[in-house]
């Protein structure tokens, strides 16, 4: 029987695309982002922590696609009144493909609104064996360069790349998602790149820009890991402010309408 590993389900999610959503987080990814906040999705297999208290936690459960429908439906009339539905995370979701493909298909079937949040770091095949049910690909564009987005976290960004023209060749629709974590991704060219795919794009319909945060940081401790960003700093609400001036500037020096975009 198909079956995924899943690390975490979050009900009432509202910033996993449009709406109100139920998030479905998929373990397991072939990157080691160091800003990454659920380094309990990186492994493919069940792992045990402990909680603050010293409990023990488990991460990861195996469902089957049937199961995750069953999980969805339960806030159906959630999703009806704000325009909302099923995202699947993780974790990189596309890295379970078969099982991702018939999960958002029996989903779509049942008429939910789906998502798949992605790096973007995946076969061309398990794009397209789970494009025909997704409504809406947020795609994580992480660092710009192929060196630095290789020495940064651990796969070429070719393949990315060719993710989103994909993408753009049938016409689907994508919301680029930024981290942008101090030392990383805090420089000029970066959002001249990203200003530049807005333009190269048109499937592109929104940009945002993912702040650092140390929400996760407690994790690295319960899984007796090393916190990589364990020195950084979030931004000031002014820097994060100064961020998206620039962002804006480049696009207006590329002549994006951004009000259609933003
Ligand atoms: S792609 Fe996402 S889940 Fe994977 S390591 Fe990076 S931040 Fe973590």
């Amino acid at each position: 029987m198909l079956k995924g590993m899943i690390f975490d389900v979050a009900r009432a999610a509202m910033d996993d695309g449009p709406g109100v959503r139920t998030t479905i987080f998929l373990k397991g990814c072939p990157l080691r982002c160091p800003w990454c906040h659920n380094p309990e999705s990186q492994r493919f297999s069940r792992e045990s922590a402990r909680d603050k208290y010293g409990k023990p936690v488990v991460y990861g459960q195996e469902l089957t696609p049937q199961e995750i429908l069953a999980i969805a439906e339960r806030d159906r009339s959630f999703y009806r009144l704000s325009g909302g539905g099923v995202t699947f995370s993780g974790g990189e979701p596309l890295a379970q493909a078969a099982f991702l493909a018939e999960s958002c298909r029996l989903c779509h079937e049942a008429g939910l609104h789906v998502c798949v949040d992605t790096s973007g770091f995946a076969s061309e095949e398990a794009v397209h064996a789970v494009m025909p049910y997704v409504d809406l690909f947020l795609l994580d564009y992480k660092q710009t360069g192929e060196e630095r987005h290789e020495r940064d976290v651990g796969v070429p960004l070719s393949p990315v790349l060719d993710t989103l023209a994909l993408l753009r060749r049938e016409g689907k629709r994508v919301w680029l998602r930024c981290p942008i974590v101090p030392g990383y991704q805090d420089r000029p060219e970066h959002f001249r790149a990203i200003a530049a795919l807005e333009r190269e794009y048109p499937c592109i319909e929104r940009v945002e820009l993912m702040f650092f945060h140390t929400l996760g940081r407690h994790k690295y401790a319960q899984l007796r890991r090393r916190d990589p960003t364990a020195d950084l700093t979030p931004f000031t609400e002014e820097e994060k402010e100064a961020f998206w001036r620039r962002l804006n500037d480049d696009e207006a020096q590329m002549g994006i309408d951004i009000s259609e975009r933003i």
